[in-house]
């Protein structure tokens, strides 16, 4: 083998993060389609948790997207790569659990090019998941920035600006865009997103008025009011609506 054969598979392991709206999926999606275009065999994965869109792609926000498989478990990713497979992309990494280093350090040994793209902290700005972790293996990362919504700086946190209905205190509820938006460090508030709007409508209402006051410029409050429609009207009104549905 010439030294130059010795190379042609080594494998190495990227990472793409940064907050929501940074472009992460549209990054891992341009590496992959790069891949092809070489003609190297790739395999796209996400946790099936994330169902947004498509169950059979990775989209990213602008509707750009590829054929990918969705796993429940990180492991799953070995039982399922094919033979021949030199590029191995992953989506959404911070929803897996720690063995997603695992399945990248195994896949990496094996000559594969990993690219895994996710959110490195959560909308407390505390670090997600096994993000950390695949940061401190990777060889090589990309930490992206959005743009802060408030001030206009470069963005590096995910906003939550209110709790989505229903929603039993996740991490990030994944779909639901419209309550998140990018912020810089001073403009993001972890505390912000308490506000919950999924009490009674006297509640809701009240929410609504202190963002007004405390949030005048988020760009989201706009796409919010549908969801909330339902949540300001009384019980028996929604319950009427059903019945004459
Ligand atoms: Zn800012």
């Amino acid at each position: 083998m010439t030294y130059r054969a010795q190379f042609k598979f080594q494998g190495i392991i990227e990472v793409v993060c940064g907050s929501m709206f940074s472009g992460k999926t549209e990054e891992l999606l341009r590496r992959i389609k790069r891949a092809q275009i070489a003609r190297q065999k790739t395999q796209v994965f996400k946790p099936s948790i994330d169902n947004r869109y498509s169950v059979e792609h990775v989209q990213s926000h602008d509707s750009n997207k590829i054929a990918s498989q969705a796993v429940s478990k990180a492991m799953d990713i070995l039982d399922l790569l094919e033979d021949n497979t030199r590029v191995v992309g992953i989506d959404e990494a911070q929803f897996f659990d720690d063995t997603i280093v695992e399945v990248a350090q195994k896949l990496a040994y094996r000559g594969i090019h990993v690219v895994l793209a996710g959110l490195d902290m959560d909308y407390l700005g505390q670090p997600f998941g096994p993000m950390p972790k695949l940061l401190a293996v990777a060889e090589d990362v990309t930490k992206l920035s959005a743009v802060c919504v408030t001030c206009g700086s470069p963005a590096s946190r995910t906003q939550r600006i209110a709790t989505p209905l229903g929603d039993g205190g996740n991490k990030v509820v994944v779909g639901a865009q419209e309550f998140y938006e990018a912020r810089c460090r001073f403009c993001h508030d972890p505390n912000l997103g308490n506000l919950g709007f999924s009490k009674t409508p006297e509640e809701t209402v009240k929410t609504l008025q202190s963002m007004l006051v405390t949030e005048p410029k988020s760009a989201n409050l706009p796409n919010l009011l549908p969801n909330l429609l339902p949540n300001l009207l009384p019980d028996s009104l929604n319950e009427e609506k059903r019945i004459h549905a």
